[in-house]
């Protein structure tokens, strides 16, 4: 989860000069009674957190060891789940990055995104991609995009003699839900095609979605959804508690009201105020015109960027409700009709 919208902002008149694409898809039938959601235990839940924010990778920032060593992680868990490879590299797509001189230190930009005269270096990293095929002949060219960032903050200054940023809820945590998701999809797959995004880069400024617009898995013209899922590891009371996500956005769109014809413990986002439609991965779909939201259950828990970030502190009986939310919800979409904005839902890119 980004730290504040501006990044985009900033961003969103040098890129999107004009929003296009995501026309409506035509009607399809309702979806069926939906099936058991997530396939993944909740002590591999536990692994795949446990595993993304050990101290030995090392806060997972883009561009340095130990990113590379979660996508490696990552990318072995889509094979082992049977997901076709989608990246230019097997699972990888590699994301090519500029270090710039910003107005607070070192920054990451993608390629073309600021002046020449600032660039100070390059570095790379990678998104991991897989692709659940779908079963019905005349949907499966159309796609649904679940995703989650894999990327955090690194080490940082210390805190309490504690210098790596874990990131085990932001968004360790939400990469094992879309993994869970991912494996149930793998095991039954729906009607559309599913591609399952893990991005490096979103910290920066959401920087590994930007990437795979310009270079997705399934053309954008036929991708009728993103659903993304930020920490996800502890419940929020405002949301209900234990077992139950709210979605940003979620009056803009018909995708909270499919969610919640399906039963799903899904709500509104009670937290408007902090505009977390606009901080995480889902903005850039959004702006391309795909109906994109983010599922969460962050409370404003004081660990968030912070180094005590920690697996202790996820909550692993709600994370794996979460997942089977998450499942449910990636299985809605890929089942049933193809979510809508609704008049005036539809985000615009900021003027330059
Ligand atoms: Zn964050």
């Amino acid at each position: 989860m980004l730290y504040s919208s501006a990044p985009w902002r900033l961003a969103a008149g040098l890129v999107w000069l004009a929003a296009c694409g995501g026309s409506a898809a035509p009607p399809s039938p309702a979806p069926a009674t939906v099936p058991p959601g997530a396939a993944v235990s909740t002590s591999e839940l536990r692994s795949i957190v446990g595993v993304l924010a050990a101290d030995s990778v090392e806060g997972r920032r883009t561009g340095t060891p130990g990113s590379a060593r979660a996508a490696r992680f990552l990318a072995g868990l889509m094979a082992s789940y049977g997901l076709v490879p989608a990246g230019d590299s097997g699972y990888f797509q590699r994301v090519d990055y500029e270090v710039v001189r910003g107005a607070e230190g070192e920054e990451v930009r993608l390629p073309g995104a600021t002046t020449a005269d600032s660039v100070i270096g390059r570095i790379n990293d990678v998104n991991v991609i897989g692709v659940v095929h779908g079963t019905d002949p005349s949907l499966r060219t159309e796609a649904v995009v679940l995703g989650a960032h894999f990327d955090h903050l690194g080490i940082g200054p210390p805190v309490a003699g504690d210098s790596v940023y874990n990131g085990a809820d932001d968004d360790a945590s939400g990469v094992a839900a879309v993994l869970a998701a991912a494996r149930s999809l793998a095991l039954s797959p729906a009607r559309r095609s599913v591609v399952v995004l893990l991005t490096s880069g979103e910290e920066q400024g959401v920087l590994g979605t930007q990437w795979y617009l310009e270079r997705p898995a399934l053309p954008l013209s036929r991708t009728v959804a993103d659903l993304q899922v930020e920490m996800v590891g502890r419940p929020d009371s405002l949301a209900g508690g234990v077992g139950r996500l709210w979605l940003t956005g979620y009056e803009r769109s018909t995708m909270g009201e499919s969610f919640a014809r399906a039963g799903l413990d899904v709500v509104p986002d009670a937290r408007p105020e902090f505009n977390f439609f606009e901080r995480s991965d889902n903005i850039v779909f959004a702006l391309k015109g795909i109906p994109a939201h983010t599922l969460s259950s962050f409370g404003m828990h004081t660990d968030y960027h912070q180094p005590s970030d920690e697996v202790e502190r996820i909550d692993f009986d709600h994370l794996a409700r979460a997942a089977d939310v998450v499942s449910r919800a990636a299985r809605v979409l890929a089942d049933g009709d193809a979510p809508v904005w609704h008049p005036g839902g539809r985000p615009l890119p900021a003027s330059p």
